[in-house]
This record gives C-alpha cells, structure tokens and sequence, in this order.
C-alpha cells in the first residue's frame, strides 16, 4: 500500500503582532512537512471579525517568507482546495450545517443569554462544570418552524453523544481522554450566522486532506470539541501534536513583560532569519545530539515531531543572542553592512542617502565592530565611538587613565607621529604604538591606554590601530587635542 502524503497547515488568526509562538508552529509544521516530503498548507483563520485585519495578515505572510517559510498551498500561491481565509469560505461551511441539521446531528437552539447564564450560575453553585443542559435538543418541529418564522435569534449546536470518552494519541502528549459529559452540546454557529473557529477549523481540516496537526498547546483543550465534529461530519480525525507553551525565563507564559515577542520586533532588532529559526527550531525539538547550529537543510533532515518535548519550552535570549552572533560572524562585510545601516540611519549618524566611499569606509567599520555585535541593532552602542562628539572618560576609572605621569608625553609623541604618516591605514598606524613604547619606556598599556581613551572615552573596543585609521586624520588630531595634554 503506498504511504498517505503527509499534509499538515498553518492556520493563524490574524489579529495582532505575528508572536514568536505562531512562528514556531509555523516552523514546526514547515519542518515536518519537509521532512516527509509532504504539503504545508497556510491559511487564514478569521472568523473572529472584530479583531482579524488584513494589515496582520500582511504581517504574518511577510514574517513567513522572511524566515523563509514557504508553502505549497494556501493564501497567496493558490491550491485545489481553496478558498484559504474562512471568511471566503462561508457557502461551505453552511452546506455542511444544513447536512448536520437534516440528520438531527445539530439543531436550532433559541435560549436567550439570561436563560443560558442563569442555567450556568445553578450548576456553577453546585459545584458542577457548567454545560448547555439541551433544553433545544428535542424541541417539536413544529415548534422550531414558529420560532423560526417569528425572526427568534438563534445559534446552532452540535449534538454531543453522551457518556463517551473523547479519547486520541497525541504525538506530543500522548494518550488524552476527555469525558464528552463535561463538553456538551456547543454552538458551532453563532447567532451572527458565522461559524464558530472549532468548526471551521474541522471542516477546513478534513475537506484539505491535513493529516497532522501541529498546533500550540492552547489547543489541546479544543481537541475534544473537534473530535466530536469529526464524527459528526464522518470525516476520520487527523493525527494531533499539541506542542508545549513558551515560556519566559521566570517559567511565565511569555509576554511583552519578557522583552519582545514579536517576529518583527526582531527583525527590526537586527536578528537574522536564519538564527531565528535556528532557535525557534530548538524551542521544544530535542535533537538526538547536542549539536546546536543547525542550517535549514539539516534541521529538515534532523526534525522529528517523536522528539519534541512535553515539558514546556524556555524562551533565553542569551541563547539566541549567542545563536545569531554565529551566524552574523559568518556575514560577509557587504551582507553585515545591510544588516546594521537601517540602525546607523535611524541613530542618525549616516544619511539615507550614501555613495561607494562612504559605503567602503562602512564596511570596513562594520567589520572592526563583528566581535561586538550580538544583534544589528548593538552597531549604535558599538560605533558611537565614530560619530557622536560625545567621546569624554566613561567614568572616573576612565579618566584615571589620561592622568597617568607619561599620558601627556605618550598623546604628545602619538600626534606628531600620526601627522607625519603619509597614509593613515591601520597597517601604517600599528608601528606607531611600538614606537613610542620605546621611545619613552614604557609599558604597551601605558601607550594603548590613554590614546584609547583619548580617542573613544572608553577603555575597550576594537583594535586602537583600526579605530584610529577608520576615524582618519582629521578626528584623530582633533580629538587627541581635545584632552587637553598637548604642550
Ligand atoms: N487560529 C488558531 C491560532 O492562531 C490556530 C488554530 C489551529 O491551529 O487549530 O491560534
């Protein structure tokens, strides 16, 4: 018998920033489909009206193609099973809820909210989980008919059998039972007449062929509702995989409180893609070895859902500082320059506008500066040095160092050697600091030490031979003239 094609989807809401955790999802069902040589379809969950935009669509979209996130079929590149947005997808949804309701499996229920609150507060009294107690369920035909004509508002419920066990094996979480008593007959349309999300997203499901759902651990709770439609409907389930929450450092849902949660709060940090997967793969996938840098053609090679982990994911950002470090030390100078421009323009200190020289001489700065930098956005603190005229001692400690007895003779002897260079690179700058070492006696951090801060105001950073190079003459007589030492 041939292997069924594993076909799996993403299926976010578009109602906000597009969080860390959808991109994991996204990522996790992207791998697995990979892996398997399978379909990956995305499409759009946006029922919730008031809150869905296309402006967050747009987001999640652009967020997937920079991670590098492709599908096969869905919004945007089409497919035999569309339309991919709910919303488009409504005629279908009802074909299926007049089927429901000509079989009894659903039926009109037009119990008002105070009716339904009230029934909810008495059980909620005795202790009980609150369930719609079916006063709907039987109502005479006839008696439907008359509401109906009459214009009552209703919703519609499915009939939920009592007394079984809605039971499936989670890949994740392994074997789950929930009591179908405690779940009850749910509405799957709204009074609105738009289906709810645990409906559509069966339909959606079953009618595109998905073969495993890889969803966020929220959903868990979802799954017996959605067993009970797939019954309902006759349509077998899927396979589920439910992955853990991500959690903050303090072992909190992640939030805003923990810094930023969004794919595009780190794009615009200056994070590369390929770290970001890099890391999102780690959050919850144990690979069999502790190799932690992954390209993507290794993570789809190595991904397996039978390794992701029940326990929940902890979301440290030192570790994905310490991940894109890697992969922004590999950046060629041109490729490190793209990523930190944007911050050095919006910092102020490069115009938006730049020519080849200006070009050559960033690149070359960035390239001074790769050690220091985790994020793009680290390029402002680190190349401060080179445009903010604020370059007096950091601190007290700082300043200690231009009082040392030789500073004065030391920046002395650095300025007349540096104006007599014929060219200023950092090869013919690197001799200098050997010279004058000599030349006064003293020791090597007697010479780097107060030319350093002279020239940056504080005592670390790239090598003083490049910094002083890249700053070029004219800064650097300036600013060693500004400590005020020179006779
Ligand atoms: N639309 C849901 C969400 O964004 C996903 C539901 C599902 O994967 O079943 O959380």
């Amino acid at each position: 018998m041939m292997s069924e094609e594993m076909r799996v989807r993403f299926a976010p809401s578009p109602t906000g920033p597009f969080h860390i955790g959808g991109a994991r999802s996204a990522l996790f069902n992207y791998l697995a489909a990979r892996h398997a040589g399978g379909k990956l379809i995305v499409r759009i969950e946006d029922t919730d009206q008031k809150r869905s935009t296309r402006e967050s669509e747009e987001n999640i979209k652009e967020a997937l193609r920079w991670l590098g996130i492709t599908w096969d079929e869905g919004i945007d590149v089409g497919g035999p099973n569309g339309p991919y947005r709910q919303m488009e997808r409504l005629a279908c949804y009802q074909q299926y809820t007049d089927k429901l309701l000509a079989e009894g499996k659903a039926y009109y229920c037009f119990c008002t909210p105070e009716e339904l609150e009230a029934e909810r507060q008495a059980q909620m009294d005795k202790g009980e989980t609150p369930v719609y107690g079916g006063h709907c369920r039987n109502l005479p035909k006839e008696t439907v008919e008359r509401y109906l004509q009459e214009g009552r508002p209703y919703v519609i419920r499915i009939v939920t059998p009592p007394d079984e066990l809605l039971e499936f094996d989670d890949i994740v979480r392994g074997h789950v039972s929930f009591d179908a008593n405690k779940v009850g007959d749910f509405v799957i349309v709204k009074s609105d007449g738009v289906p709810v999300y645990n409906y559509c997203v069966v339909l959606d499901d079953a009618l595109m062929g998905i073969t495993h759902v890889i969803r966020a651990e929220e959903h868990l709770s979802n799954t017996p509702r959605q067993l009970v439609l797939y019954k309902a409907l006759g349509f077998a389930a899927p396979t589920f995989a439910h992955v853990s929450l991500i959690l903050g450092k303090d072992k909190k849902k992640m939030s805003k409180r923990h810094g930023a949660t969004s794919v595009q709060q780190y794009r615009d940090l200056g994070y590369l893609p390929e770290a970001l997967v890099n890391f999102l793969a780690l959050l919850g996938w144990t690979p069999e070895t502790d190799q932690e840098i992954f390209s993507k053609e290794e993570l789809i090679h190595s991904f397996s859902l039978g390794r992701v982990a029940k326990n929940p994911a902890v979301f440290d950002i030192e570790k994905l500082n310490w991940i894109n470090f890697h992969y922004m030390k590999a950046l060629t100078p041109e490729a490190l320059l793209d990523v930190c421009l944007p911050h050095l323009q919006q910092a102020g200190f490069v115009s938006e506008e730049i020519d080849d020289g200006q070009r050559q001489w960033l690149m070359t700065m960035v390239d001074a500066l790769r050690e220091h930098l985790q994020y793009g956005a680290q390029i402002v603190d680190a190349a401060k040095i080179f445009f903010s005229d604020d370059f007096t001692p950091e601190n007290e400690e700082t300043a200690a160092v231009l009082n040392e007895e030789t500073a004065a003779a030391v920046l002395q002897m650095f300025a007349d050697e540096f104006a007599a260079l014929d060219e200023v690179t950092p090869d013919a700058v690197q001799p200098l600091f050997k010279k004058i070492q000599k030349g006064l006696k003293v020791k090597g951090k007697s010479v780097y030490m107060p030319i350093r801060v002279a020239l940056t105001g504080v005592m670390h950073g790239p090598d003083l031979n490049v910094i002083a190079a890249l700053m070029g003459r004219e800064k650097v007589l300036e600013r060693i003239g500004k400590s005020g030492l020179l006779q």
